[in-house]
């Protein structure tokens, strides 16, 4: 029961404490003397919880991307780049995420156990969010567009 979210019963992911320390409030430090999980569910607002404690998008000072609802919608903490910036790119002519990388600076930033409140890479997230974008746009490139989406889901900007 300890991995499942108390509030929506996702199955959530292991974090760090030093993630969890980097992201919660200061006020509630005291609280988190071990690794949580996270809840992925963008409805949800529970981000952090381990079975005791429960953190909520309101006890986090960092905008958490899966449930953010205004904009800017963040997708790499580590070079600071939105969702907005990614769309923008691509509206100026990108098409590949290569080429949304290169202009917007977005990944390889190494160091998303700290910044990203997930606690995991946002590579994966931002090419998933780039790839959909640029299927959106792009229907009749879509075929030249598969087999760069295959190699850049293998790589991964952080190390941990
Ligand atoms: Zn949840």
């Amino acid at each position: 029961m300890k991995y499942v979210c108390p509030i929506c019963g996702t199955e959530g992911w292991k974090v760090k404490k030093i993630t969890v320390g980097s992201h919660v409030n200061p006020e509630y430090w005291h609280l988190i003397s071990d690794d949580f999980h996270f809840c992925p569910t963008p409805e949800c607002h529970v981000v952090y919880f381990n079975g005791t404690v429960t953190f909520t998008v309101k006890e986090v000072k960092t905008k958490v991307f899966f449930k953010e609802k205004g904009s800017p919608k963040p997708l790499c903490y580590c070079k600071q780049v939105t969702e907005e910036d990614v769309i923008e790119a691509i509206n100026r002519g990108a098409r590949s995420v290569e080429q949304v990388e290169e202009m917007t600076g977005i990944g390889n930033g190494g160091h998303c156990l700290i910044t990203n409140p997930s606690g995991r890479c946002c590579r994966q997230f931002y090419v998933e969010f780039i790839n959909r974008i640029l299927e959106s746009v792009t229907v009749g490139e879509r075929d030249d567009n598969r087999e760069v989406q295959m190699a850049d889901l293998t790589k991964d900007c952080c190390k941990v």
